[in-house]
Formats: C-alpha cells, structure tokens, sequence
C-alpha cells in the first residue's frame, strides 16, 4: 500500500489529524514533522498511472501546479517565510506530492554555509525527530492558521 494513499483514505475516513482542506486535484496537509516550521504537503488525489506531472492531462496539470502555487502562498502568509521551497520527488512513494517548506535565515544553521542551502542539508535524523511533532493543541492552531489563509486565495 502506498503511504500517501494510505493518508488520504484516513483522511477520506475523517482519522487524518494533520489534514487542512480538500481543494479540487489534492488534498492539504501538515508536515508531521515540524523543525521548517508550516512545512505542507500537497498530495494529489490520484497515483495509478500518474506519477509524473507530464502524465497529467494539461488542464489537470495546470490546475494542479496553480493549486499548488496557491497553497504555498497561503503557506508563507500563515507562517512568515522568508522564502518558499518546493520539491516534488517521489523514490519513496512515486504518488505526485508537493513538500512545501516555509525558509528562515539559520533554519539550517548547524549544516555550514551561514545556515543557507536547501532542505537536505539539514540531517534527517533530525529532521524527523519526535520533539518536532507539534502538539495536538499546537497542531489545531497551525491547521486553522493555514485555513484562514487558504480561504483567503481560493
Ligand atoms: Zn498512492
């Protein structure tokens, strides 16, 4: 079973605590790991068969990278980037889904460089690491944050 299928039949189920909103090609959810604070992902809602954005219809796939595009300019008003990343992967799970990180001067300040240079640089261990699951009281608060801003450009 695919994980971000997986994720997106718990949210189907009403059982996914870290889902913000369904927008019509994916659904918005909160990174379970915090230390880039906001960090979201935009999953697509389909995987068989497309797992690359050139497999998309182009009115989906425009639709899709302008959601995208909304969901992280909600993303940077509701946590105050100083620059947004994106990446779009998929060597764990091949399903189309958007990291969407939220960048502050120093976010990788142990990794050399003054603390600039991209998300990987930041130690995986780290990155992943229990004390940067935010609260379940913390997390209501994030979620609504980023509803606000959400409601605000769609
Ligand atoms: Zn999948």
């Amino acid at each position: 079973m695919c994980f971000i299928c997986d994720r997106i039949e718990q949210i189907k189920n009403g059982a996914n605590p870290y889902f913000v909103r369904e927008l019509e090609t994916g659904y918005v959810v909160l990174g379970d790991n915090q230390h880039f604070r906001g960090y979201t992902l935009f999953l697509y809602k389909h995987h068989e068969g497309k797992t690359e954005l050139f497999h998309l219809e182009p009115d989906e796939r425009a639709k899709f990278l302008e959601e995208m595009t909304l969901v992280a300019q909600a993303v940077s008003r509701a946590f105050g980037a100083e620059k947004m990343n994106y990446e779009l992967l998929g060597m764990g799970d091949a399903h189309l889904h958007w990291h969407l990180f939220p960048r502050r001067s120093g976010d990788i300040e142990s990794c050399g460089n003054n603390g600039r240079g991209p998300v990987w640089w930041y130690p995986m261990e780290k990155m992943y690491a229990d004390d940067n699951r935010p609260a379940p009281e913390e997390l209501e608060n994030m979620k609504q944050r980023l509803r606000d801003e959400l409601d605000k450009l769609i």
